[in-house]
């Protein structure tokens, strides 16, 4: 893990928030290629989620919203961890986190057993709306993107005029208090998730919430993720809400140990019944055929993409042996993005960069690629070591422009490139005119 997190800094995916004042726990900003790696995340998810099917359409919800939401979702009373005090040490922790010697419970960090009784901790950051800080103005910053969903379900349902089952999804922002943020970006206290409310008749819930575990198995793997990897983990009926009636937890193997990379979970009526009760606004569904008034149940497939993006490097992270500019074997870092979620997809490189005939080529090739992709040019330095600072930022394909590009020595090659292949550093000769084409097909 330490080496992943140095290479992350290194090489611009991923810094600590206000670092230059030392950093503040739990928070986290994406440099120029962590922000492109989170971007291709989001947008397959969207594409996959929304755009190919004929049964959700998105939206895009405000994080602040009537503190009413809260209470009715019931967050404000019950969204809180269990958590402790250590009086010797003065750490905080939480409940579940203590180590436990012969059924005594001790401080992980002192090992002292004088510890407070446990009380909850609400995990909801709380925040003023307007110029008066009193009781009346209070909100918090959502916890989840959710609760937009369900608020604004009928208006949906009437603009967008699906019938069940349908959907509403949304990516955005959520915040959570995090008494013990860890483990990179996994445990954050402000993160993204991309949520889909998959509404449905009461009858259809239980095979819905098998669907929507398999086609987000389906969703890691056609990003990259090898199945051998990822679980599912059914969650034991006290684990589980109260209102749900079945929950799938997809985790992975992470550095750090199996965890949690997404909820599926069949929450039956409870949020849009919540809510109706709450704002003594109807949230029913009207069935047409059947004449039926009824609120529909739902199921909820919730990733963060932050956790997302981590098991990404962590799964493409790797070294292997290859030979440096003299043939002398050397370790190689590479990783092994998916090309569909690699931030840069292709580099470009002329074999010499004093060779103004090369560069001009190169720089037309970036010309020609940059409207369907994102692209790099390098010119510095020795084409191995171009290569190989490629292929420790994962990007899938290199282009270089040599002599016979110009149609130096063989008037047949005149116009073609290497293109090289990240994983297997297999080069082959092509057209400039199939480069588009080519690369294209195998990033889709
Ligand atoms: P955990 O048990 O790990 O705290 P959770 O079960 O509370 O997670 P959910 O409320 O189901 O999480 O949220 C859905 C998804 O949002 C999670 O699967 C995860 O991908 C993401 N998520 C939740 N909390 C965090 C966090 N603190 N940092 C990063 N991502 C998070």
């Amino acid at each position: 893990m330490e080496k992943i997190v140095s290479l992350c800094k290194r090489r611009g995916f991923i810094f600590q928030s206000s670092e230059i004042y030392g950093g503040l726990n739990g928070l986290w900003d994406y440099g120029p290629l962590g922000v492109e790696l989170k971007r291709n995340v989001k947008n397959h998810w969207w594409r996959v989620m929304v755009h190919e099917r004929d049964d959700v359409v998105g939206m895009d919800g405000s994080i602040l919203m009537n503190r009413a939401v809260w209470k009715a979702s019931g967050h404000e009373e019950t969204f809180s961890d269990p958590m402790v005090d250590c009086r010797t040490c003065k750490a905080r922790l939480r409940a579940d986190q203590l180590t436990d010697k012969k059924g005594a419970l001790q401080c992980p960090n002192c090992g002292s057993k004088d510890l407070t009784e446990a009380r909850p901790f609400n995990l909801m950051f709380k925040t003023y709306v307007g110029a008066t800080e009193d009781e009346s103005s209070i909100t918090y910053l959502r916890p989840e993107t959710a609760q937009s969903i369900f608020v604004q379900f009928k208006n949906i349902l009437e603009v967008s005029r699906k019938k069940l089952p349908f959907g509403i999804a949304q990516i955005g922002k959520a915040f959570r208090n995090e008494i013990n943020p860890r483990n990179f970006t996994f445990r954050s206290r402000e993160f993204e998730q991309m949520e889909l409310e998959y509404f449905c008749r009461p009858e259809q819930g239980m095979e819905l919430l098998e669907y929507w575990k398999d086609e987000r198995l389906k969703f890691y793997e056609n990003i990259g993720i090898l199945r051998d990897k990822l679980h599912v983990r059914t969650v034991p009926d006290d684990e589980r809400a109260f209102y749900s009636k079945g929950t799938y937890d997809i985790e992975y193997d992470f550095p750090f140990g199996r965890q949690e990379l997404e909820g599926v979970a069949y929450r039956t009526d409870y949020d849009l019944s919540q809510h109706q009760k709450a704002s003594g606004k109807s949230l029913e569904y009207f069935d047409e055929e059947t004449k039926q008034r009824f609120i529909p149940h739902v199921v909820e497939p919730s990733a963060g993409v932050d956790r997302t993006v981590l098991a990404l490097i962590c799964e493409a992270y790797s070294e292997d042996q290859a030979a440096d500019e003299k043939g002398k074997m050397e370790t190689r870092l590479v990783l092994r993005f998916h090309p569909r979620v690699a931030p840069v997809k292709c580099g470009v490189f002329p074999l010499l960069k004093n060779n103004p005939q090369l560069v001009a080529k190169a720089k037309e090739i970036v010309d020609l690629l940059r409207p369907h992709m994102t692209v790099f040019y390098d010119e510095s330095g020795a084409i191995g070591r171009r290569y190989r600072r490629q292929d420790e930022i994962g990007t899938p394909f290199g282009i270089t422009v040599d002599f016979e590009t110009l149609g130096e020595k063989d008037p047949s090659l005149r116009d073609t490139v290497t293109l090289r292949e990240r994983d297997s550093m297999k080069q082959e000769r092509v057209k400039i005119s199939d480069l588009i084409h080519l690369l294209s097909v195998r990033i889709a």
